[in-house]
């Protein structure tokens, strides 16, 4: 799209509309930015925008700001059912997210990872595997740089690894992976999305326009990623924890093979104890990235190498210490129900579980059975505990502690040598933290505190 003098309205200035709004500047058009925030929340940001040429509106939609436009690019924070954003698809002025106006102008490969969990952990990987055999690689998109920002550096060789959301894909016409990943579709963000059919079809859009020479790789073991099989123009591969797939990378005894189309040999890539990551969950992020990296050309042995080198991204079931005994580990991403079941099911027993924090609607009873196999107590923190409290009474023993401090004192002084003390939270952070990292950060400073003590 030539954007040249283009009347462009990009609304909601997070990290990818800040990016967005300064790339189209720098395309010629004439943009302006609108925030519902007061511009006291953005003092940041302005400046920089302003100095750019920018029009800055905050504070509120102004009716008119959103008549007359040539494009409107809207945040993947900024809700599709915003009054304002409605009006403009009535207007039919065209409308699209960063990662759509990235995609218009990619010379490089692009790789796209989508699902409910492990995607960062998966497009980490993948970047790492990708490196590590010597091809041009950028990683970004959800993860670390917007995507706008990788095209200075793109050429038709480069390989772009974007970690791409539900929100993203609602918001894109022409983009097109060569390699797209669904890794699962567990219900979460529903208070945006509505209903689970509503997410399940955002998250499909990564392939709508695929056609029969790009590749999507699914999840064999999870029924609603299953379903966008009969969507799709591309090659299909599976990937499975439990058992053989025709055409994909799946774990037999012990061990991760890759049969690369149907009716070929199985091939040995890895045993599972080189993986060097905790939980079954990541042996299928594991999987899912051995598939796509085996697509971009780079070989098993090199693969294999790169996997041994990777280490757990940060707030990812992340080990931080052991005290006196007791593991300590940071799941502070685990921000939703299914990540906190993933967590508990990568420990035997003597688990003491914080929880809580800012309820995303979340149904907390299914932690229930593995609670009661794998927990000793749960520690609640945040706006959701007493929710919680209810949910699981009886269940495990339950301590009200509001604070992540009052959590971690409580579940160390209770600990048993051998015992594991979990931040897995099901729940945002935005109650009592900056995000999902700051609290993560607590947590290992004050884990740190108690071992230096
Ligand atoms: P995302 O970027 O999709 O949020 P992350 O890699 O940041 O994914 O992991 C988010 C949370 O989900 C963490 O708590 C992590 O331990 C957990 N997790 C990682 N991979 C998976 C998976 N494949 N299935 C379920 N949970 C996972």
């Amino acid at each position: 799209m030539d954007l040249k003098n283009k009347r462009v309205l990009v609304v909601g200035l997070g990290k990818s509309g800040v990016s967005a709004a300064l790339y189209l500047r720098r395309m010629g058009a004439r943009v302006t930015v609108s925030d519902a925030r007061p511009s006291e929340s953005l003092a940041n940001e302005i400046p920089a925008l302003l100095a750019a040429g920018v029009m800055v509106e905050t504070g509120g939609h102004g009716v008119l700001t959103f008549r007359r436009q040539d494009l409107v690019v809207v945040s993947p924070g900024v809700p599709l059912s915003t009054p304002e954003i409605q009006q403009v698809l009535r207007y039919g002025t065209p409308l699209i997210g960063e990662l759509e106006l990235a995609a218009q102008s990619m010379q490089g490969r692009v790789i796209a990872i989508t699902g409910s969990n492990g995607k960062t952990t998966t497009t980490s990987l993948i970047g790492h595997i990708l490196r590590h055999a010597g091809l041009t690689t950028q990683v970004g998109g959800n993860i670390g740089l917007p995507v706008v920002e990788l095209l200075a550096a793109d050429t038709p060789d480069t390989w772009n690894v974007l970690e791409v959301s539900s929100f993203q894909l609602e918001t894109i016409q022409t983009f097109r992976p060569h390699i797209a990943l669904v890794l699962n579709i567990t219900p979460d963000h529903l208070d945006r999305h509505g209903t689970f059919e509503n997410y399940a079809a955002a998250k499909a859009r990564i392939t709508e326009n695929q056609t029969a020479a790009d590749h999507l790789i699914l999840n064999a073991e999870d029924k609603p990623t299953q379903m966008i099989a009969a969507k799709t123009a591309a090659q299909i591969h599976w990937f499975s924890g439990n058992r053989r797939v025709k055409q994909g990378a799946f774990v037999h005894n012990d061990g991760i093979y890759l049969i690369r189309s149907e009716g070929d040999t199985p091939e040995p890539v890895l045993p599972l104890v080189e993986i060097p990551l905790r939980g079954a969950h990541n042996v299928e992020n594991v999987l899912a990235a051995i598939q796509a990296a085996a697509l971009a050309g780079v070989s098993l042995a090199t693969i294999r190498e790169a996997i041994g080198t990777f280490r757990a991204v940060d707030h990812r079931l992340q080990f931080v210490a052991n005290v006196k005994g007791v593991d300590f580990y940071n799941d502070s991403k685990a921000t939703n129900v299914d990540a906190t079941i993933k967590a508990l099911q990568s420990f035997d027993r003597g688990v003491r579980l914080i929880l809580g924090g800012k309820d995303k609607g979340s149904d907390y009873t299914v932690l229930a059975p593995l609670l009661r196999e794998r927990a000793s107590a749960v520690y609640t923190i945040g706006a959701a505990a007493q929710k919680i409290e209810q949910q699981l009474a009886n269940v495990v023993p339950i301590r009200h502690c509001e604070t992540l401090q009052n959590a971690l004192t409580r579940a160390t002084a209770e600990a048993r040598t051998g015992d594991t003390v979990l931040l897995a939270p099901a729940c945002a952070s935005f109650d009592q933290f900056q995000s999902y990292e700051h609290r993560g950060r607590v947590f290992a400073d004050l884990v740190h505190a108690l071992s230096n003590a």
